[in-house]
């Protein structure tokens, strides 16, 4: 009986945890919140392209202490902001001093206004990576109403991020 007992408390504790590994991937559509790839549901959690829930810390969020819970994979995962997440922008895109989007999104929560994030050399690069910052922008900071803008200034290509008033 008390072994019974116990392999029902050992299940129990399981299913807790996995079904909170499947909240957190389904809501974040099972693609690491780091590198923006796909995440496996089935693959083992032990793997390191295995699914893990991450908590992400910004200065904002610190005041009431509660992280928040993202899908990353195993190799990806900040271990509770043990490592510096690092955002990458894809090589493919022609972007000069592109901003540390982490950074930009947490000052954007915080004060809301605008930030310039990047220059691109021409309006068609300027697109291609808009386009990629505000699809990017909809899985790291799905909370933050943030439009992504093209402006001249200085023969470039601005790019802008803008929190929109909620
Ligand atoms: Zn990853």
């Amino acid at each position: 009986m008390l072994t019974q007992e116990a392999e029902a408390a050992g299940r129990a504790v399981t299913v807790g945890l996995v079904s909170g590994l499947d909240e957190v991937g389904a809501r974040d559509g099972w693609r690491c919140w780091i590198c923006d790839e796909p995440v496996e549901p089935d693959k083992s959690v032990n793997d390191a392209r295995g699914p893990s829930i991450d908590s992400y810390f910004t200065a904002s969020k610190a005041k009431n202490k509660a992280g928040v819970e993202r899908l990353a994979h195993r190799s990806c995962n900040t271990k509770k902001g043990a490592t510096t997440p690092v955002i990458r922008w894809p090589s493919r895109l022609f972007v000069s001093d592109p901003a540390v989007l982490l950074t930009t999104v947490d000052r954007l929560e915080r004060k809301g206004g605008r930030e310039v994030v990047g220059r691109s050399p021409s309006a068609s690069d300027a697109k291609d990576a808009s386009e990629w910052l505000q699809d990017r922008l909809s899985r790291l900071a799905p909370s933050l109403p943030v439009a992504v803008t093209v402006e001249a200034g200085g023969g470039q290509q601005l790019l802008v991020l803008t929190v929109k008033r909620r």
